[in-house]
């Protein structure tokens, strides 16, 4: 479905209720306007209850116990597992590690995939729009391994340049590493059709699924990604706590990345063997609550259903590139909203990015400002910093038009 044909549904008051910070003033009686999604999601209530549920009820470390705790607590830690399964679609659920977040997922296949299989001559291919976590373990690994990465350059309005995609996507490209939604021009990639022509060249492709997965369904089989990470924060679920999903054959052609306890079959004075997946790459012990509450997170999104969540977040990306557009001075980073998902980013003339945040945070409207761990994009867009608004489907058309208002109150100050 195309995003203009999205009607909102949700009843986004009912909804805001579940979310128990959305309801608490800041200091001086300043509304909480919460616009930094892209960093980090508030989190539902029942989220909220399911870690303490955890720590009150069941805790104990999983798969050791022999005893009745220890049996209740891995069951829940394997239904979360479950749970990604069907959010990915993936084939089996031993496909699923759980990891720290996108970073630590990203550089397990940094390290157990990349520096067994790349060496000097092959490429990786990235491009400018890519988070530091997605480019900064492929640098190391080239280092490493003495492959290179190779750049897909982007279109002026900051999508990746297809046309160009034969220039830079050859028999020495092993691996595509690219994000399935932009952190800062909300540019969404279309990732079946790099998957496609990855494979057609005998590359595999990774989508950084930090900022996609939250927003629309993925379906890692058919789309046929090979591997795919994302954070359990950024989709409503506990910090501390992500997923790797890979190909199974490919999970199993790897290298263990960390050490440790849960990861290995048998070890002997001089040498270990692997466990089976997903304890091969899941060492020592897990975030257990936060997995377990990553699960109730995920069932809270695929309750409310990604089609009236695009809807409202679509709405909210409209009214804002429509609000924005008319404050003079004000540039927009990134596509028209038909191509990218509830980010914009901006820079007003003569105003810093840092006191932009300042100056929104006194009317209780909360953005990120800064590089946003994004400078070789920066370069690229010829600025310092940005400020990025960033939606969930908890905000309202009136959240989008008090940020306008408090752009307007900025520059004002700045005058
Ligand atoms: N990739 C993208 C596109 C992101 O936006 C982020 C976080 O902002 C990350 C990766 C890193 O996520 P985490 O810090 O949860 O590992």
């Amino acid at each position: 479905m195309t995003k203009s044909a999205l009607q909102p549904t949700l009843d986004v008051s009912a909804v805001r209720n579940d979310f128990p910070i959305l309801g608490k003033p800041l200091a001086e009686g300043r509304p909480l306007i919460y616009l930094d999604n892209g960093a980090t999601t508030q989190k539902p209530q029942c989220v909220i209850d399911k870690v303490t549920e955890c720590y009150e009820n069941y805790n104990a470390n999983v798969h050791r116990g022999v005893h009745t705790l220890g049996d209740q607590v891995t069951t829940e830690l394997e239904n979360a597992r479950e749970t990604v399964q069907n959010l990915l679609n993936t084939a089996a659920v031993e496909e699923v590690i759980f990891t720290a977040g996108t970073t630590a997922a990203i550089n397990l296949v940094a390290h157990g995939w990349a520096r067994k299989f790349l060496s000097a001559g092959d490429e990786i291919l990235v491009n400018l729009m890519e988070h530091h976590a997605n480019l900064v373990p492929w640098q190391q690994a080239a280092a490493a391994t003495g492959a290179t990465l190779r750049y897909l350059p982007l279109t002026p309005d900051g999508r990746l340049d297809l046309t160009r995609l034969d220039e830079v996507l050859t028999e020495k490209t092993k691996l595509v590493a690219v994000t399935g939604m932009s952190n800062v021009l909300g540019t969404i990639n279309p990732i079946d059709e790099l998957a496609r022509r990855a494979h057609a060249v005998g590359a595999v492709i990774l989508v950084d699924g930090a900022q996609s997965v939250p927003h629309q369904p993925v379906d890692v089989q058919a789309s046929d990604i090979d591997f795919l990470a994302f954070s359990g924060h950024k989709i409503y679920g506990p910090t501390g706590i992500g997923v790797l999903y890979g190909k199974a054959a490919l999970l199993n052609a790897m290298d263990p990345f960390l050490g440790g306890g849960n990861m290995i079959r048998y070890v002997y004075e001089d040498r270990f063997e692997p466990a089976d997946l997903p304890a091969k790459f899941e060492a020592g012990t897990l975030p257990i609550a936060q997995a377990i509450a990553l699960g109730t997170a995920i069932d809270y999104v695929t309750d409310l259903g990604f089609e009236a969540i695009a809807a409202q977040e679509h709405q909210l990306t409209v009214r804002a590139q429509e609000r924005l557009a008319e404050i003079p001075g004000l540039r927009i980073f990134g596509p028209a909203p038909e191509h990218k998902g509830s980010i914009v980013s901006f820079a007003v003339e003569g105003l810093h990015s840092h006191d932009m945040g300042e100056l929104l945070d006194r009317k209780g409207v909360e953005i990120r400002v800064g590089h946003h761990c994004t400078m070789p994009l920066h370069d690229w867009l010829q600025v310092s910093s940005t400020s990025r608004a960033s939606f969930a489907f908890y905000n309202t058309l009136e959240e989008v038009d008090a940020l306008a208002e408090a752009i307007l109150y900025a520059r004002k100050v700045f005058r």
